[in-house]
């Protein structure tokens, strides 16, 4: 689904196996391990809950021959796990290296990110960046051209500086060192083609740590150029800062039409689960109108009416139960995925929320009589009382997915 008051700007689609990013197909969400490749028992473990929590493509570091000679080995146990999710290889610095000594591991991965500004310097870097995108060709495999301002070519940078110093009236620094990222993006992207890639097997990337940043050089890549592009604030930090940091800046972007796969970078926290940044990817979209992944909780923010944790307690218990459902649902029913439940703390907005909903709940605030009505579609349908509400509610969402949406 796409929201209609969103026009995509117009892109190539690019396959990666069964997986289309670009053109009419809904925005990708896709994510990135964070363990050793070579490691192939806890890869191959972190890339299936990954899948499982709904990323459509996995990104794994590859940088070392062990990390290569594991990259089979890791495609083949997912297969059977039964998780076809595409693996996308990683590469800086030796990727021409391990792309060619390496065949199974360049035949397993199902696209490359080639980094640019780490490919190696002039002809050197002319010649490793050309034999990566020969192993593309000899295995039709798709290209990310992924530029990130960490790691910019430097000469280029340089050179464009030189060039600006020169004008009577200079750019500022911050313009042109966004500049120097497109223009390595689109460079690359064009000697990828006169290698002979097609453009549809091209994705392009310009990530940077601000948001306007971000917001500034994706709104300029999709003025220039029609590749599929990958969106994502890089580095963006740990907990709300790096959520509200990536929401801020994807979202402008996704609501002109641009962008056609997201990656969230949050920073786990220590022991934190790696899922998180695929579900944040998720709720972004699913927020904005522009896909469904899971059944959206409306839930009040509770007040001095709500003096007890029972409410908080309930929406906290919907909530992980609709998500932790969804992939058992996802293969059963067609169309659950858009359902809306409201959870909410009183009488004032309660009813009126929970009758917007497909299944709302209204719980009593302090002082009002300790029963709770549910909203079925609009109707008031029963009355829940006692220690049980959490129980009976998440029966009457049981029986209402069942019968409301059809069996696959
Ligand atoms: S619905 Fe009631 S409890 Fe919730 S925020 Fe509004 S007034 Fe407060």
């Amino acid at each position: 689904m796409m929201h209609p008051s969103i026009l995509r700007h117009p892109t190539q689609a690019v396959r990666v196996d069964d997986i289309i990013i670009g053109g009419a197909a809904p925005i990708v969400v896709q994510s990135m391990t964070n363990t050793d490749t070579a490691d192939i028992n806890t890869t191959t473990k972190q890339v299936h809950e990954l899948a499982i929590a709904g990323s459509e493509l996995v990104r794994i570091t590859v940088n070392t021959s062990e990390a290569a000679e594991a990259v089979p080995h890791i495609r083949r146990r997912l297969d059977a796990l039964g998780c076809k999710v595409p693996l996308i290889g990683d590469f800086h610095y030796n990727g021409h290296r391990l792309l060619t000594e390496y065949p199974e591991c360049a035949q397993a991965l199902a696209k490359y990110r080639i980094n640019p500004g780490n490919v190696g310097k002039n002809r050197k870097g002319e010649d490793q960046f050309a034999m990566m995108i020969a192993v593309a060709k000899q295995y039709d495999k798709p290209v990310r051209i992924g530029v990130n301002w960490g790691s910019l070519d430097q000469d280029l940078v340089v050179r464009m500086m030189d060039e600006n110093a020169k004008l009577a009236e200079p750019k500022d620094v911050s313009e042109v060192t966004r500049e120097a990222l497109i223009v390595s993006a689109l460079d690359s992207a064009k000697r990828a083609e006169e290698l002979g890639l097609s453009r549809d097997r091209i994705v392009l990337s310009c990530k940077v740590s601000e948001v306007q940043d971000l917001i500034a050089v994706y709104q300029q890549l999709a003025k220039r150029c029609d590749y599929a592009l990958h969106l994502g604030l890089t580095e963006a930090g740990m907990g709300s800062k790096g959520i509200v940091a990536s929401t801020a800046a994807l979202s402008v972007l996704l609501q002109q039409g641009i962008g056609d796969t997201i990656r969230v970078s949050l920073t786990p926290a220590p022991g934190g689960a790696r899922t998180e940044e695929v579900v944040v990817a998720q709720e972004i979209l699913q927020t904005m109108g522009l896909r469904s992944f899971t059944p959206m909780v409306t839930a009040c923010p509770g007040c001095g009416r709500t003096t007890s944790t029972v409410f908080q307690e309930l929406a906290q218990h919907i909530q992980n139960y609709l998500r932790a459902q969804m992939p058992v649902w996802r293969e059963q029913y067609s169309g659950v995925e858009e359902m809306t439940v409201a959870v909410m703390g009183c009488i004032v907005n309660g009813p009126g929320e929970s009758k917007m909903a497909n299944i709302g709940i209204s719980l009593p605030g302090t002082g009002e009589t300790p029963s709770a009505p549910v909203y079925v579609d609009g109707e008031k349908t029963v009355t829940l009382r006692g220690d049980n509400i959490a129980e009976e509610f998440t029966r009457i969402v049981n029986e209402y997915v069942a019968r409301k949406y059809v069996k696959k």
